[in-house]
C-alpha cells in the first residue's frame, strides 16, 4: 500500500504505524483506494453497503493479533469476516477494521481420531469435500457457500442436527485471538468459559482463527427426500410432517418450506411460479434404509414433483445453493416455537401466500433428537426449540426493498404470541433487541455472556453491531 493510499484511508491514522502493520502481515492490507478493496467489501447480501477503513486479509494468527493491536491503538472497531454470508452484514462496519479470514483455507482431517481442524475462512462445501474423502462429516448447514465461522459460532443447524446436534455441539477446540491481542486455545480444559461462549454466543468474544470439529461417518452416498406439493395443501402437509417427525429416527431432520416453484428445468414447466409446500430431508445413515424410512414424507399424495433420490453427500449439501445468488437482496428473520399450534400454522400459511417476491420462502425446521439431549446451560446457544421458523425475504436487486422487509417483519410479528426468541444466525438486517437476545439465549446464558463480554472485551472492540456486544455497554 503506497503512502498516498494510506493517507486516503483515513487521514487521522498514523501512516508509519499503518506501514508497519502492512509490512508485518503475511496476508494483505487493503484500504479504499487499493485494488481489490471493492471486491473484499462485497458481501453475499447485496443490501449491505459498508465502507471499512481497512480490510486485513490475514494469513495466520499472528496477522490477526497484529491487526487487533493496531485497531486497539488507533481506536478502530474490529469486525470479523468468515465466509461473508452473515445475513445482517455484521462482518463489515463503516470506518472500522475488518479482519478478513478468506485466505485461511487450511483443512486437516484426522480420520483415526475422527476430527478435522479448519481455518476460519473455510466454507461448508470445502470442509465437507475434505471430510468426505474419509467418509466423515461435521454437522454443518444446508448451503455449501456459507462460511463455517459465523455458522458455527451462533449454533449451526443442518441435515444432521437430530442425529449429531448443532455444529457448535461438535466443537472440540478453537484457536482464538483475544481483544488484548493474545493467541489462546479454547476447549474443555483451556479457557473453558470462552469455549462455552463460543458455542452459540456468536463472534464478539474473540476472533477465532481455526475450528476443530468432531466428525461422524456419513455417506459417501445418502438418500435425499425432496418433494413439492401444491400450497393449497400446506396445512395438511405441515401437520403430516410434524406427526411423522414425532416418531421418526434421529437420522431424519425434515425442513418444510413454502414458496413459489422456480423457473428451472428441474421443475415441471406448467408449475413454474405456482405456490408450493416442500418437504426435504437427508437421511444420515445407510442410503437404502433412508429410502424406506423417509417414504412417509413422499407418500402424502399428488406431488407437483418428487425429486428424491440417492446422491453423494457433498451434492446433497449443495442442492439449495442456486437459490441464494451472491449480491441479491435478503432480509431474514426467525422465531422459535414450542409447538405447532393451529394458530401458528394458519399464520405461517397466510404469510407465505402474501410474499411480494417469488424467491421468498417460509421455512419450518423440525428439531428434536440430539438437539433435545443437550442441557440448555451446557453451551451458550441456550434452549433448543421444537420448531424453528425462518422467514426469508429474498429478492432481486432493483425490486423495492421496503415491501419485502415489511413482509418479513409482519410474518414474524404475526407469530409473536406463539414464539419465544429465534435463531441468531437468521436475524433481520438490523440489530436484534435485548429482549430477543435474552429469549434466544435464555435469561441465565444471556447474563453469563454479558459478564464474559465485559471481562474479555471491556472496550467493546469486537463487533459492536448487533449481538451481545450491542447490549453490554448500553
Ligand atoms: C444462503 C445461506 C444459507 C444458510 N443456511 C444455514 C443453515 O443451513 N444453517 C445455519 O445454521 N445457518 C445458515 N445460514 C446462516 C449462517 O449460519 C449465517 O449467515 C452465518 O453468519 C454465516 O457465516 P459466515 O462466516 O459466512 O458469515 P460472515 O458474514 O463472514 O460472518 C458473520 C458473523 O460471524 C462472526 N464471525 C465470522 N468469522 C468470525 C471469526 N473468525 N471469529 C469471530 N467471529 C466471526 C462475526 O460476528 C460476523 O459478523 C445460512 C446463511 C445463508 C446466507
Amino acid at each position: 500500500m503506497s503512502h498516498d493510499t494510506i493517507a486516503s484511508v483515513n487521514r487521522e491514522l498514523d501512516e508509519a504505524a499503518l506501514e508497519a502493520l502492512r509490512s508485518g502481515l503475511r496476508g494483505r492490507l487493503l484500504g479504499p483506494a487499493d485494488d481489490g478493496y471493492g471486491e473484499a467489501r462485497a458481501l453475499w447480501n447485496g443490501v449491505i453497503d459498508r465502507r471499512p477503513a481497512l480490510i486485513a486479509q490475514v494469513a495466520d494468527a499472528d496477522d490477526v493479533a497484529a491487526s487487533v493491536r493496531f485497531a486497539r491503538d488507533h481506536d478502530l472497531t474490529v469486525t470479523a469476516r468468515g465466509g461473508g454470508h452473515g445475513v445482517a452484514g455484521n462482518a463489515l462496519t463503516d470506518g472500522g477494521l475488518v479482519v478478513d479470514f478468506s485466505l485461511m483455507k487450511a483443512v486437516e482431517v484426522d480420520a483415526e481420531s475422527r476430527t478435522a481442524r479448519a481455518g476460519a475462512g473455510v466454507t461448508l462445501g470445502e470442509l465437507d469435500r475434505a471430510t468426505q474423502e474419509h467418509g466423515l462429516a461435521a454437522p454443518l448447514g444446508v448451503v455449501s457457500q456459507t462460511g463455517i465461522a459465523g455458522l458455527t459460532l451462533s449454533g449451526g443447524i443442518g441435515w444432521l442436527r437430530r442425529k449429531h446436534g448443532l455444529a457448535a455441539d461438535n466443537l472440540v477446540s478453537l484457536q482464538v485471538v483475544t481483544a488484548d491481542g493474545r493467541v489462546v486455545s479454547a476447549n474443555e480444559s483451556e479457557n473453558p468459559e470462552l469455549f462455552w461462549a463460543l458455542r452459540g454466543g456468536g463472534g464478539s468474544f474473540g476472533l477465532v482463527t481455526s475450528f476443530e470439529y468432531r466428525l461422524h461417518p456419513v455417506g459417501p452416498e445418502v438418500f435425499v427426500a425432496f418433494v413439492l406439493y401444491p400450497a393449497s395443501r400446506a396445512g395438511e402437509v405441515l401437520r403430516a410432517v410434524d406427526a411423522y417427525t414425532g416418531s421418526a429416527p434421529d437420522e431424519v431432520a425434515p425442513v418444510a418450506f413454502m414458496g413459489r416453484v422456480p423457473h428451472a428445468d428441474a421443475f415441471p414447466a406448467e408449475a413454474h411460479g405456482e405456490p408450493y409446500v416442500a418437504v426435504a430431508a437427508v437421511y444420515a445413515g445407510d442410503a437404502e434404509d433412508g429410502e424406506r424410512k423417509v417414504a412417509p414424507l413422499r407418500d402424502l399424495g399428488d406431488p407437483i414433483v418428487d425429486l428424491s433420490g440417492v446422491l453423494p453427500y457433498v451434492e446433497a449439501q449443495s442442492l439449495l445453493d442456486e437459490d441464494y445468488p451472491d449480491g441479491w437482496h435478503y432480509y431474514w428473520k426467525s422465531a422459535n416455537l414450542a409447538e405447532l399450534s393451529d394458530g401458528a400454522l394458519e399464520s405461517l400459511v397466510r404469510s407465505a401466500e402474501t410474499a411480494p417476491s417469488h424467491h421468498s420462502t417460509i421455512d419450518v425446521w423440525f428439531h428434536g433428537g440430539a438437539l433435545d439431549r443437550v442441557d440448555p446451560s451446557a453451551t451458550a446457544f441456550g434452549p433448543r426449540p421444537a420448531y424453528l421458523v425462518g422467514v426469508e425475504a429474498n429478492w432481486e436487486p432493483g425490486q423495492p426493498d421496503e415491501g419485502n422487509i415489511a413482509w418479513a417483519r409482519k410474518a414474524i410479528a404475526d407469530l409473536e404470541s406463539y414464539s419465544s426468541g429465534g435463531y441468531l444466525n437468521f436475524p433481520g438486517n438490523f440489530e436484534e433487541g435485548e429482549s430477543q437476545l435474552r429469549a434466544s439465549y435464555g435469561a441465565r446464558n444471556y447474563e453469563r455472556l454479558r459478564a464474559l463480554k465485559s471481562e474479555l472485551d471491556p472496550e467493546n472492540l469486537f463487533a459492536p453491531l448487533g449481538g451481545i456486544a450491542s447490549t453490554v455497554h448500553s
